[in-house]
């Protein structure tokens, strides 16, 4: 069997048509348009790189984006403070807090701090709470990704057997928790994690698998049932290697690296019958799920001023 590969980058394209026309048509009818802003806390290569993406994507769609940069010596109380100034600002529709903060501050409190209406993450215990309650209105946006992905293979979920592995809070439980959140559509999920005994036992059992972990390598084709559904979350920079095994060198002598996922995508495409690539996978849809979430967050707002 030779997987069919599911198209991250088209299915973003999609729901960000969808996204644009009702930013349009938002500002048509009231002369608005939500605003993200983001809050960086100090300098990291690899929040700014996150930061420039989700300016690029609001832009595309038409959403205001803001990005306030805090100096590294900011206190804990001046940020919880900066927050509830936004989380009170009616022009604010949605806040991220971008990852990581200083070591000296306590990033799940400031991400508590969020207004649950604002927060485009969906981190906040509250909106975690309604994923539990199975109804969620505000949710991770790599979960949602993952489940978008998953959704648009046409395959009925209902009783399947899925095995998810990584259980972290943004990623592999919000997943599980939507794997359950309808009565009518429950899968069976399986969560496998660092002290799971025999992850290939469970791996093998699964109809769908879900992985994110952030090891390249860890799901090997043997690992696969055959004509299995599977969703790679990881995102892993590895050297790019010849056929001696012998890294492949740059123009400046410095080792290539590409991205891979946590599934050995060569050998699971002859077992999968879907299977998400990486890069072009989850990756490439959820920062329109961010983009989505504070549409929503928008709407919500709205809704408790009317
Ligand atoms: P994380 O917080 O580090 O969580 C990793 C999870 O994997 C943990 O639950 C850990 O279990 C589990 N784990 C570690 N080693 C394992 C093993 N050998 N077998 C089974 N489970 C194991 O990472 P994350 O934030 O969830 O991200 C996971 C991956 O997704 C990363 O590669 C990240 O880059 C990627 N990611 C992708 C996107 C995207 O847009 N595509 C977005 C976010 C993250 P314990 O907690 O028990 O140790």
């Amino acid at each position: 069997m030779v997987a069919k590969i599911i198209d991250g980058k088209s299915l973003a394209e999609r729901f960000e048509e969808d996204i644009k026309r009702e930013v349009r048509e938002l500002k048509e009818r009231h002369k608005v348009v939500p605003l993200l802003t983001a809050i960086q806390v100090g300098e990291n290569p690899s929040s700014a790189m996150y930061v420039k993406n989700q300016r690029k994507s609001c832009e595309e769609v038409g959403i205001d984006y803001q990005l306030h940069q805090l100096p590294e010596t900011t206190s804990e109380e001046e940020l919880l403070k900066f927050i509830e100034k936004l989380n009170r600002d009616d022009k604010v529709s949605g806040i991220i807090l971008e990852m990581p903060l200083p070591s000296h501050m306590n990033a799940r409190g400031a991400q508590m701090a969020i207004t649950p209406t604002k927060d485009v993450e969906g981190m906040n215990p509250s909106n975690m709470g309604m994923l539990v309650y199975g109804s969620p209105r505000l949710a991770p946006c790599t979960a949602l990704a993952a489940m978008e992905l998953l959704k648009s293979t046409g395959v009925d979920i209902k009783g399947k057997e899925v095995t998810v592995v990584g259980h972290s809070e943004i990623v592999g439980k919000p997943i599980t928790l939507f794997l359950l959140s309808s009565v009518m559509e429950s899968a069976t999920p399986t969560v496998c994690h660092i002290a799971t005994r025999d992850l290939a036992s469970h791996t093998r059992n699964a109809e769908i698998l879900i992985v994110a972990v952030g090891k390249a390598g860890l799901i090997k084709g043997d690992m696969i049932k055959e004509g299995a559904i599977v969703i790679d979350v990881g995102i892993n920079r590895v050297p790019v290697r010849d056929e001696t095994g012998n890294p492949v060198l740059d123009n400046e002598g410095k080792p290539k690296m590409k991205t891979v996922g946590d599934v050995v995508f060569e050998e699971a495409v002859d077992k999968a019958s879907y299977i998400t690539p990486v890069p072009g996978g989850v990756g490439s849809l959820t920062v329109i799920m961010l983009l989505r979430n504070t549409l929503t967050a928008y709407k919500w707002q709205m809704e408790k001023r009317e």
